[in-house]
């Protein structure tokens, strides 16, 4: 039986923190951010679905991985307009998160996979990774937790929402795994259905579902009035716990993903020619 302890980063020792790096398990590190979800969800939402996927994964394998003590706080200031967003600036975001990431291969972590939970973050996790690879030298890599693999395949099947539009913020896919994991804190009473501004085209990239080239974000009091943009209404929570166990599953591919590459040699060109 895995106690958390064994997989908890802050419920460990140093010298359990010291062990786990000698494994060359792989640092887990949720980040998301706290933000409006339409009048039906907290405002916890990303970092409570994005902390559960990750808990899930790396619960099942404590001896590959190590779950570290989530980022809450994100970039969010297009919510602005509604109560509730604690955004912090981009730049900000970045130079925290890369701290984390240098923190922890400082302490031997050679292999960190951050594990995004809020969409607008998904630009600057990228950079992140890159400069932890960069500056560092560990591998590091990025991923929105709705991407891992097979995750997609199980939200479409179990899909009833529009298909453009029907899953992307306090929608039908977020709504049903919080009802998973919390019931208690979902109003589905006020769980209201509004897609906001539908493309003509589908040039636009969708949370699941549209994958189009263009990518833009405007001012969430813009594009809907609720705060919803999707179909909540068809959330329930069987389908949220199927997301969370095809998002655990995605993720534990990709954590043995990182674990078995190898970390290529660098090759400096600049000598004697
Ligand atoms: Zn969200």
């Amino acid at each position: 039986m895995t106690k958390t302890q064994d997989y908890h980063y802050g419920e460990m020792t140093w010298p359990q923190i010291r062990s786990a790096a000698a494994q060359e398990r792989v640092a887990v590190i949720p980040v998301a951010t706290v933000e409006d979800h339409g009048p039906h969800l907290p405002v916890d939402t990303d970092v409570r679905l994005c902390c559960a996927a990750c808990d899930r994964a790396v619960a099942q394998i404590p001896e590959r991985a190590i779950l570290i003590p989530p980022v809450i706080h994100g970039y969010s200031p297009h919510h602005m307009d509604f109560p509730g967003p604690i955004t912090i600036g981009w730049d900000t975001f970045i130079r925290y998160v890369l701290d984390v990431c240098k923190s922890l291969v400082a302490h031997g972590f050679r292999r960190i996979l951050i594990v995004n939970g809020h969409g607008s973050n998904t630009p600057f996790v990228d950079i992140i990774a890159r400069l932890t690879v960069v500056e560092t030298g560990a591998l590091a890599a990025a991923v929105n937790y709705w991407n891992a693999p097979g995750v997609h395949e199980v939200a479409e099947s179990l899909r009833e929402s529009d298909k453009i539009g029907g899953m992307n913020h306090a929608c039908e896919f977020e709504t049903s795994i919080y009802l998973a994991l919390r019931p208690d804190l979902v109003d589905m009473s006020k769980a209201v259905r509004e897609l906001g501004h539908q493309p003509t085209k589908n040039y636009w990239t969708d949370l699941v579902g549209g994958d189009g080239p263009l990518v833009m974000m405007e001012h969430w009091s813009a594009l809907s009035r609720t705060g919803v943009m999707g179909d909540p209404t068809k959330a329930t929570a069987e389908k949220g716990e199927r997301l969370l166990v095809a998002a655990a599953a995605g993720l534990i591919e990709l954590v043995d993903e990182l674990r078995n590459r190898r970390v290529a040699e660098r090759v400096d060109h600049h000598g004697k020619g």
